[in-house]
């Protein structure tokens, strides 16, 4: 599909200073329209980032036909643009779209749709240690009527971010709270979907975590409130008795990309790995005779994100005397290393977008 585009004279300055996350968006961003009477998408258009005029009665405001992804672009040393295995964010946004019943954005369109506009910012994409670009695609129902049934007219649109380095003073353990109330997702659900209203039915959780000290929650099970599932919106890997476990992705667990390339490593590193079910209990007990050696949460934003405290009903358990443990450590270096081009990609997941 052509994409027009159309330039504003006057640009913004770039932010100095800390970028933070998502303070700063760059200058243009994309929209395409879909309307199922003009045979789909069309329109794609590259325009200054600005508000965008919505009917009251659009569907995504009363039913919340809302999906979203988040990657990054990098710029690596030997001056180019890259992007890390763009391909399972498409993949993943189509089965997001497919469960909430909103038409599917072909592979093409939507990476397509990333590097025409991460070309056009490629100035905006930061240069110092632990910097990069947030892309943020996302599309939402259109369509005006307060009838429920799928829509029939949808945007899908990408803005951009510059967002500085996740640990500007190195790695630090954070503290978790197992939430045993409240749930994120059931079997049948949308819990491996990114989805807006995912989250929004999440906040109250995290809420209570901030109230009691902890920076995020661990979900457990929708059904049984036993076994761990994810963190925040991180997926979560625990090294117990030198072998990993993690959550298996049968449709409550987010199917994370970071989640996914962690695996690959440690499994070329030799570990044993477990997408089991993991009863909270089987892990506090670990915790308490010291056999849970890590823990870490996986996701774009951190990349990798050790946990220090599990809280859970009142029992805390430290994990390696809150300090960031060695694999944690090592697993970020690697990952981060192949994401800004500083050490060699193996698995051919970089892709270049342009030259810097
Ligand atoms: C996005 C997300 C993740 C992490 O996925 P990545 O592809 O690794 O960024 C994990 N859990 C939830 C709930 C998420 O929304």
């Amino acid at each position: 599909m052509d994409i027009r585009f159309e330039s504003r004279e006057v640009l913004k300055d770039k932010p100095q200073g800390a970028l933070g996350f998502g303070k700063y968006y760059t200058d243009y961003m994309f929209i395409a329209d879909y309307d199922k009477d003009q045979g789909g998408w069309h329109d794609a258009r590259i325009v200054p980032f600005g508000p965008i005029e919505m009917d009251p009665a659009s569907m995504v405001l009363h039913y919340a036909q809302e999906t979203f992804e988040g990657l990054k672009a990098y710029r690596t040393k030997d001056g180019k643009i890259q992007l890390f295995r763009p391909e399972k964010n498409a993949q993943r946004f189509a089965n997001s779209n497919a469960r909430l019943s909103m038409p599917a954005v072909p592979e093409d369109l939507f990476i397509g749709a990333i590097e025409e506009l991460v070309k056009v910012e490629k100035d905006w994409v930061p240069a110092k240690e632990g910097e990069s670009l947030y892309i943020r695609p996302y599309m939402f129902a259109s369509e005006a009527a307060v009838g429920v049934h799928p829509a029939v007219s949808y945007k899908f649109m990408i803005i951009l971010s510059p967002v500085g380095a996740y640990y500007p003073e190195g790695m630090a353990p954070v503290k978790i709270w197992v939430e045993d109330e409240y749930v994120r997702a059931a079997p049948g659900g949308t819990g491996f979907t990114k989805c807006g209203g995912n989250y929004a039915g999440s906040l109250k959780a995290q809420e209570k975590a901030e109230e009691h000290g902890y920076t995020q929650v661990l979900w457990l099970d929708g059904v049984h409130r036993k076994y761990v599932e994810e963190v925040g919106s991180m997926n979560v890997m625990f090294l117990i008795d030198g072998e990993i476990w993690t959550a298996p992705t049968e449709g409550t667990v987010l199917p994370g990309v970071t989640r996914d390339s962690i695996l690959q490593i440690v499994r070329s590193l030799g570990y044993p790995v477990h997408e089991e079910h993991l009863a909270v209990d089987d892990l506090m007990a670990a915790a308490r005779d010291g056999r849970l050696q890590e823990a870490f949460g996986t996701g774009t934003a951190a990349v990798i994100s050790p946990i220090g405290e599990l809280c859970y009903k009142g029992e805390k358990a430290v994990i390696n005397n809150f300090e960031t443990g060695k694999l944690t450590q090592q697993l970020y270096d690697t990952l981060t290393g192949i994401q800004w081009g500083d050490v060699e990609d193996p698995y051919g997941w970089t892709r270049t977008v342009c030259e810097a």
